[in-house]
C-alpha cells in the first residue's frame, strides 16, 4: 500500500501573532504546489490568524494541544469546540512536552484522542520512550504500550483519522537523531501494534511520522526508511528556509 507523506511543523511556544502569520505566508505559497501533505501547529493566538493565510490552500491547520473536557471549570485551557470554530484541521496529542512538564499520562492522552475524533478532528498521536528506557533495552515495549492505551476503545473507521509520531524523547530539541535504521526498527514494532489491535490493513494504511531533530540535512535519509511516511518537526519548522527543504525533501 502506497502512504502518502505527511510532514508537520510544531511551533510550540515560539512566534508572536505577527511572526506565525509572516512564516506562514512564507509556506503557504510553496507547500501548496509540493506532493505530499502538510500541517503547521502555531499556538493557540495565532490560529485564527494563520488559518486566514492558508486559506484556499493545501496546508492543514494544527493545534497544539486540546482540554480533554468540552468545556468547565479549567482556567487556561482551550476546547475542541472553540478549535472547531477557528477552522483548525487536526490536534497534536500526547506530545512529550505535555507529558514532562504538564502530567498528561497515557490515560488523559486516550480520552483526549476520543474527543478529539468525535469532533472530526485528525489527530497526531506522539509517542516515544526516554533516554533511560532505552538505555534499558525497554524503547520498544514503551512504544507498544504507550500505542495501547492512546488507543484504547477507538474504532477501526475512526483510526484512519490518526496519525502516529514516533518522537524518542531524547532527540527532541537535543540536535541528537535516532538513526534511520533504529527509527524505523521502532516504526516497524508500532506498525506491528496497529496490526495486532486493529488489521494487517489498518497497519498498512498508518501513517506513522518520525520526530526529534528533523533537518534538512538528514530528512532525506529517514523519509527513505519503508516505514517512516513524514515528519513532526520542532525547532526546524520555525524558518521557512529550513522547513521548506525538510517538506521538499525529494524535489
Ligand atoms: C517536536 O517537538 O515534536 C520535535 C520533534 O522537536 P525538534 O524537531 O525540535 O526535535
Amino acid at each position: 500500500m502506497k502512504r502518502i507523506k505527511f510532514i508537520a511543523g510544531n511551533w510550540k511556544l515560539w512566534g508572536t501573532l505577527s511572526q506565525a502569520k509572516d512564516l506562514a505566508k512564507a509556506l503557504a505559497p510553496a507547500l501548496s504546489k509540493a506532493p505530499y501533505r502538510y500541517l503547521v501547529a502555531p499556538p493557540y493566538t495565532a490560529l485564527a490568524a494563520v488559518k486566514e493565510v492558508l486559506q484556499g490552500t493545501k496546508v492543514l491547520l494544527g493545534a497544539q494541544d486540546c482540554s480533554a473536557l468540552e468545556s468547565g471549570a479549567r482556567t487556561g485551557e482551550v476546547s475542541v469546540l472553540m478549535l472547531k470554530e477557528l477552522g483548525v484541521d487536526a490536534i497534536i496529542l500526547g506530545h512529550s512536552e505535555r507529558r514532562q512538564f504538564h502530567g498528561e499520562t497515557d490515560q488523559l492522552v486516550n480520552e483526549k484522542i476520543k474527543l478529539a475524533l468525535k469532533h472530526g478532528f485528525e489527530v497526531i498521536y506522539c509517542n516515544g520512550e526516554t533516554l533511560a528506557e532505552r538505555e534499558a533495552g525497554q524503547a520498544a515495549a514503551v512504544v507498544v504500550r504507550q500505542t495501547k492505551e492512546a488507543l484504547k476503545d477507538i474504532s477501526e473507521a475512526d483510526l484512519s483519522k490518526v496519525t502516529i509520531a514516533y518522537e524518542p524523547v531524547w532527540a527532541i530539541g537535543t540536535g541528537k537523531t535516532a538513526t534511520p535504521r533504529d527509527a524505523n526498527e521502532i516504526h516497524a514494532v508500532i506498525r506491528k501494534t496497529i496490526a495486532d489491535i486493529y488489521s494487517k490493513q489498518a497497519a498498512d494504511a498508518m501513517i506513522i511520522q518520525y520526530g526529534g531533530s528533523v533537518k534538512p540535512d538528514n530528512v532525506r535519509e529517514l523519509m527513505a526508511m519503508p516505514d517512516i511516511d513524514g515528519a513532526l518537526v520542532g525547532g526546524a519548522s520555525l524558518k521557512s528556509e529550513t522547513f521548506l527543504p525538510i517538506c521538499l525533501f525529494d524535489q
